[in-house]
């Protein structure tokens, strides 16, 4: 099946308005499945960023906007919740066609979890602690304080190809629960998906709030991690150009909360179930053909299932069916683009060099329907050692990494011995093993005897170099906020001010 699609052009979205580049300029946008141009995309730079910063800088200056009571607000987030559901066909349509993710995944999985996120922060704003009152201290003297909550102001995001809609929807609907606005820039490969959200959300937000500059990662993103006038930087993508993004954000001394790579294990205990632990083992791998930071990509196997845990995990996976993403059918769509189908190629490569034995895969395939596609099968090595680059490095393709280990202490230790700390599992019966074992992994969530399943209440973010703070749930909120200490003096006495004589050894009154 070949796709037909009519080639659309996006201008950037910009104070509640369409517009084109200021460079006139524009961009394409591929389908990974057929290679067929879909859109073309206007190409921001720095001009662009400026107009887009002070349409957020002043719709944050609007108190109408900043101050809005919780109740308001939480209705504006149901409201945008039912926007995402009654324009979910068009919106899944845009990423499946860009990003190459199933249409399967993105009607039941994505697009859900981006309406209940925002429903779910339109109840955490009712009950959040936007003011506490502390107790009145007798020393120095009585006073009123007070700890309040306040927007950060304009907060700019930045976001990768994987799963464009949903990690802008982690940081859109927490900035927007809190009162900030908001400049998005997302992936190039991917910016269809979100420059439709942000036109539904601008629906019912007042203009300037929600804001999207599409073009490179030099010519948009840097000038917004620079830019004076935005308070709050959050970023997902690469730990490389995370760690850069923190250092441009260093100078203007910016807010900043990073979600960055993994390298995830996964420990399969002598007692796993193994009916739910191989299919679970490879849905945590090869969901979205291993494009996604959590995925379990280092398989620990104990040496009595070994041989016998690697032969079934091949035959399973030589059941998954690749195909074009639209097709409800497909298991496994297209890796995102021919340059990363080569990268993923080269570490197939350098593990066949490395001496790890290749059990199934390993090239790339030819889809019927979709031969400009680039897909590349399901591919296991065994015999991986934890120093092998396959094991170390973040491939972000269908490649799992299969270590045996005798002892467990052995396998906990390799767990940890990386760089990453996004997420980990455990299969056992076992649950007080499992806890002991959950414990000791360094990682930001741990799953025991599944994978992926990530909970809209629930934090999601990185130990080590995969991150600096959490999103989603109550912790997004706090993310998107600081902290007002006030203090009111109930002291009007002057000489009962003793604090004052730290200055004054002879105090009077005038
Ligand atoms: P990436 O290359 O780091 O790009 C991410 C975003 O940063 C894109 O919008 C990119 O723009 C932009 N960018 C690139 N260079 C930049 C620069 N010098 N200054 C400012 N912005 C810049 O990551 P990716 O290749 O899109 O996505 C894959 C990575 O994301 C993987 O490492 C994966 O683990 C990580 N990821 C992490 C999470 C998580 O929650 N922890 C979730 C998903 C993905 P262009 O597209 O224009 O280059
Ligand atoms: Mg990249």
């Amino acid at each position: 099946m070949s796709i037909k699609v009519d080639v659309s052009t996006f201008p950037l979205f910009i104070n509640g308005e369409w517009v084109p580049a200021v460079s006139g300029e524009t961009f394409d946008v591929h389908n990974p499945a057929t290679g067929d141009v879909v859109a073309k995309v206007a190409k921001g730079n720095k001009y662009d960023v400026e107009k887009a910063v002070n349409a957020a800088s002043a719709a944050f200056e609007q108190a109408e906007w900043r101050d809005m009571n919780p109740k308001d607000r939480s209705k504006l987030l149901y409201a945008i919740a039912h926007k995402i559901i009654a324009n979910s066909k068009e919106l899944i349509y845009l990423e499946a066609i860009s990003s190459g993710g199933t249409v399967r995944r993105l009607s039941s999985s994505d697009v859900m979890q981006m309406a209940d996120l925002f429903q779910t922060l339109g109840k955490f704003v009712l009950e959040y602690p936007f003011s506490e009152t502390l107790p009145v201290p007798p020393f120095p003297g009585p006073a009123h304080n007070f700890v309040w909550r306040e927007p950060i102001g304009v907060c700019a995001a930045i976001t990768p190809w994987n799963m464009p809609m949903l990690i802008a929807t982690w940081k859109i609907a927490p900035a927007l629960a809190m009162g900030n606005t908001i400049v998005i820039k997302p992936a190039s490969y991917t910016p269809l998906s979100t420059l439709k959200l942000a036109e539904i959300i601008s629906e019912v937000v007042p203009k300037g709030v929600i804001n999207v500059v599409t073009g490179s990662g030099n010519e948009v993103g840097e000038p917004l991690a620079t830019h004076p006038k935005v308070d709050k930087i959050a970023f997902t993508g690469s730990t490389e150009v995370g760690r850069h993004i923190m250092s441009l954000a260093s100078h203007t001394v910016k807010n900043t909360t990073l979600e960055l790579g993994g390298k995830s294990p996964n420990i399969l205990l002598e007692d796993a179930d193994l009916n739910i632990a191989l299919p679970g083992s490879l849905f945590g791998v090869f969901l979205h053909s291993g494009q996604l930071c959590e995925s379990g990509t280092r398989l620990f196997v104990p040496d009595s299932l070994y041989e016998m845990v690697i032969e079934k995990l091949a035959e399973l996976a030589g059941t998954l069916k690749l195909g074009n993403p639209l097709d409800p059918e497909t298991d496994m769509g297209p890796v995102i683009s021919s340059q990363q189908k080569e990268t993923i190629l080269s570490y197939i490569e350098s593990g066949k060099k490395e001496g790890a034995r290749l059990v199934c895969g390993g090239k790339e395939a030819v889809v019927e329907g979709c031969e400009n596609g680039h897909f590349i099968e399901p591919t296991i090595f065994a015999d991986v050692t934890n120093d092998m680059k396959i094991a170390r490095e973040e491939i972000f393709g269908p490649v799992l990494s299969i270590i045996r280990y005798g002892e467990l202490d052995d396998a906990i230790k390799m767990a940890n011995d990386t760089i990453y700390g996004l997420a980990a599992g455990v299969w056992t019966k076992d649950v007080n093993k499992a806890y002991e074992v959950v414990r000791q992994l360094r990682a930001g969530v741990v799953w025991i005897n599944d994978w992926h399943l990530l909970r809209n209440d629930a934090p999601f973010g990185g130990y080590k170099q995969s991150g600096i703070g959490r999103e989603m749930g109550k912790y997004s909120l706090d993310a998107y906020t600081q902290l007002k200490h006030v203090h009111t003096s109930m002291v009007p006495d002057l000489h009962k001010r003793r604090w004052n004589q730290l200055l004054f050894s002879n105090l009077h009154e005038t």
